[in-house]
């Protein structure tokens, strides 16, 4: 078995950001030799300090599947051209945040959006609602760019432009994301997959967890899908063969999906 996990909502509480809960079945996971990929739209700082408090050692995907962060040590880092960064090799997936950056700066959209690198972390905080730590660490971007509308009726063009580009537009509520064309958690899900193949690592069946939008391109690639539900928001209608909906929501809906699975095996 290999487990595919969204965070935010799915493996950690939805407003305590609670995971006391799971914490000895990660262990239990660990020593019975069970991958778990952390699958997050998070930064790679906003993600490294959970992958390391759990005491993870696999690979995690971050920025909507844009890179993975690839622990040095782990079998798959002695093939990886990845730029080292706190014990990490980052690769992409997609595009590269320079590329990115390249076209956000471009003349062609020159008074059409803002994005997280035209801003200071003061102004991030503001326009979020996190602390400047927090900002600080979400504006360390690697392989996407959050972006703001300078004119409201541009995000057909901008996205038009950005597919001409090789970059794709995630709409969002108030702010949108620019990352490589054909992206997303799925992707990601099976590239890391075939990586673990290709080193001959057994993974057998494959699990993935999630609670959101985002995390539907990885739940349909995977045996196993399981949804955690979140108070007070529906789901959107998903079929798959293997679905398990989790009848609590994070972080007691992942253990409990998680135990009930180990039980099978
Ligand atoms: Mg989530």
């Amino acid at each position: 078995m290999i487990i595919f996990t969204d965070i935010d909502a799915t493996l950690i509480g939805h407003d305590d950001y609670r995971y006391e809960e799971i914490r000895p079945l990660v262990k239990k996971l660990i020593e019975r030799r069970i991958p778990v990929v952390l699958v997050s739209s998070k930064t790679f700082v906003e993600t490294v300090s959970l992958h390391r408090e759990l005491r993870l050692i696999e690979p995690f995907v971050i920025e909507n599947g844009g890179g993975i962060a690839i622990p040095e040590g782990h079998p798959m880092a002695a093939e990886s051209d990845g730029r080292e960064k706190n014990g990490f090799l980052l690769e992409p997936l997609g595009v590269p945040y320079a590329t990115i950056r390249r076209f956000v700066v471009s003349r062609r959209m020159k008074g059409k959006i803002t994005g997280f690198g035209d801003l200071t972390v003061a102004e991030v905080a503001r326009l979020t609602g996190l602390s400047e730590e927090a900002a600080a660490a979400a504006k360390e971007r690697l392989f996407s760019e959050p972006f703001l509308l300078k004119e409201r009726d541009a995000l057909e063009f901008v996205t038009g432009q950005a597919s001409e580009a090789g970059l794709a537009v995630t709409a969002g509520g108030r702010f949108h994301h620019l990352m490589g064309a054909g992206m997303d958690k799925g992707t990601a899900f099976s590239r890391l997959l075939e990586r673990y193949r290709r080193l001959g690592i057994e993974t057998g069946r494959t699990v993935a967890l999630g609670d959101g939008p985002n995390d539907l391109p990885m739940l349909a690639r995977a045996d196993i899908a399981v949804l955690i539900p979140r108070p007070g928001m529906a789901h959107e209608p998903f079929e798959h063969p293997r679905l398990m909906r989790a009848e609590h929501p994070a972080p007691c809906g992942w253990r409990e999906s998680v135990e009930l699975l180990l039980s099978e095996r």
